[in-house]
């Protein structure tokens, strides 16, 4: 008998448990994606991970054809989805991976199904280790990094990644929904036109940019990784957000590299198993990106007004930084993490604009959005996360610009307004002399704006509200 082997956030075939153990079953393989309706903390997926799944999607078809396998695309919900189709096709088991924001909805489907006679086995390989495993003493998850990282690391390296198959055996063809009939893809205006300059979705194009990055810019990871204008990290946390990589292959194709290169090697991980740590924070708290961990802030008096979050979501504030990255965000769907956490302290702290309102244009925007990396960061840069930065720890735009991006090449790149403006007022042109802007062919106001905000203003009333509160 065939078995159904549903597509989620595991668009690959590489280091692919559910797969394996469909095959393992011994009978054809019905492989399905199901477009669900929105669900309990589960999405929608944002408008730039729509046009990522559409890609995606075509090239997970295209490697799943070339192996002698399909497709098939439906959408409904799921539990009604997956029984008509073990119907027709006489299944009676459902291999999927486990994809941790969606644990309470799976239980539902898991019962739902079971009433039909169906069983589902769900299989791990979203993360690094299963959060089961990582524990404290007394048995609970943990709320800090550091020991969280420690507990990783003392279980050993994670499970080694499995190789694709090289065949599948199709189950019967069936009628599959047209992908272009689910509108993924933006068309009037096409804001995404510029987005297949720096992406490829799909697995094959991970493998490669994760072979490159091994081989190129790993090697200068720990320093290179805070500087925006330089390449040195990964560009992958899009295709591991939607699974067309595992992090266990990450993990182990670092792990060829020479010893000179350890540090460099054990800062990447870290970061990896803060991706993790994020996921278990959101299994701990399913509330993760609409409440504030840190309950206090409740209290806290944030501010509204639509102008500034426009200012900010079109990168019109006057702060060549922030501006820089909120148009780096808007143009390709991404933005370099010293810069996300330097924009979302702009809009929480400088403008009092509550975070999830910055992490709701993130999930937007970002074709990395994450439900456990976006809110736990957001929640970070707020203060109001476990292990969160503190508040009173607040960014100033200029500075950060001069010690990250101290010549202003990001700036100049994304704010092509400044590119000629002069390295010492890169980062503050409000400070700079009337011929100095002249000579740029800058006019504040008319071709970039006035900063919208005094910043030692912002920081005082921010301190205070947050004084409020404690
Ligand atoms: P690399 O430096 O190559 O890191 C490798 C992988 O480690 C990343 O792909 C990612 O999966 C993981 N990682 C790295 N940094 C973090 C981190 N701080 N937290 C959790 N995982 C991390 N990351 C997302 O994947 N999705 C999001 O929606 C997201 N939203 C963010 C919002 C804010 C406000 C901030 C400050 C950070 C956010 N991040 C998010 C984390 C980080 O910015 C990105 O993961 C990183 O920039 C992706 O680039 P990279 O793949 O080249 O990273």
């Amino acid at each position: 008998t065939p078995s159904i082997l549903w597509f989620r956030k595991d668009l690959r075939l590489d280091d692919n448990r559910a797969l394996h153990a469909a095959i393992d079953a011994g009978g054809p393989i019905v492989a399905v994606y199901i477009r669900e309706p929105k669900l309990l903390n589960v999405g929608p997926l944002g408008a730039a991970q729509e046009w990522w799944l559409h890609h995606s999607l075509l090239a997970l078809k295209n490697s799943l054809k070339s192996l002698g396998g399909d497709l098939l695309l439906a959408s409904g919900r799921a539990e009604q989805v997956l029984v008509d189709l073990a119907r027709k096709t006489g299944a009676r088991s459902i291999f999927v991976n486990r994809a941790y924001e969606r644990t309470a909805v799976d239980r539902e489907i898991a019962v739902a199904l079971k009433q039909a006679g169906i069983l589902i086995q769900a299989f791990h390989g979203q993360l690094l280790q299963e959060p089961d495993a990582v524990r404290t003493g007394a048995g609970k998850g943990f709320k800090v990094f550091t020991p969280f990282w420690n507990a990783m690391q003392k279980l050993g390296e994670p499970h080694p990644p499995l190789d694709a198959p090289s065949h599948i055996s199709a189950g019967p063809a069936l009628d599959s929904e047209d992908l272009d009939s689910w509108a993924l893809l933006p068309t009037k205006p096409d804001w995404a036109s510029e987005f297949s300059k720096v992406w490829v979705p799909g697995e094959e194009a991970a493998q490669d940019k994760l072979a490159g990055f091994v081989d190129r810019e790993l090697h200068n990871y720990k320093r290179g990784r805070d500087l925006p204008s330089v390449e040195a990290t990964s560009m992958l946390s899009a295709h591991l957000a939607h699974g067309e990589i595992s992090p266990a292959r990450l993990w182990h194709a670092t792990s060829s590299l020479p010893a000179h290169a350890s540090e460099e090697v054990g800062h990447f991980r870290r970061e990896l198993a803060w991706r993790d740590f994020c996921y278990n924070l959101l299994i701990e708290f399913p509330g993760l990106n609409s409440q504030n961990w840190d309950s206090k802030f409740d209290a806290f008096q944030w501010e509204y007004r639509e102008e500034d979050f426009r200012a900010w979501a079109r990168g019109q504030t006057g702060y060549p930084i922030v501006d820089a990255g909120m148009r780096q965000l808007w143009r390709y769907g991404f933005m370099h993490n010293r810069v996300r956490m330097i924009t979302a302290s702009f809009l929480i702290k400088d403008l009092m604009i509550d975070w999830r309102k910055g992490e709701e244009w993130f999930n937007d925007t970002l074709v990395d959005a994450d439900p456990a990396n976006n809110a736990a960061n957001w929640q970070w840069v707020a203060g109001s996360g476990a292990d969160a930065s503190p508040f009173f720890r607040i960014f100033n735009p200029v500075l950060q610009g001069e010690k990250f991006d101290p010549d202003g090449d990001y700036v100049r790149e994304h704010v092509p307004e400044l590119a000629r403006l002069e390295r010492k007022y890169i980062h503050r042109p409000f400070e700079a002399p009337q011929h100095v802007l002249e000579k740029a062919g800058l006019e504040l106001g008319r071709n970039y704006p006035k900063p919208i905000i005094d910043h030692g203003f912002a920081r005082d009333r921010a301190l205070s509200a947050y004084r409020s509160i404690r």
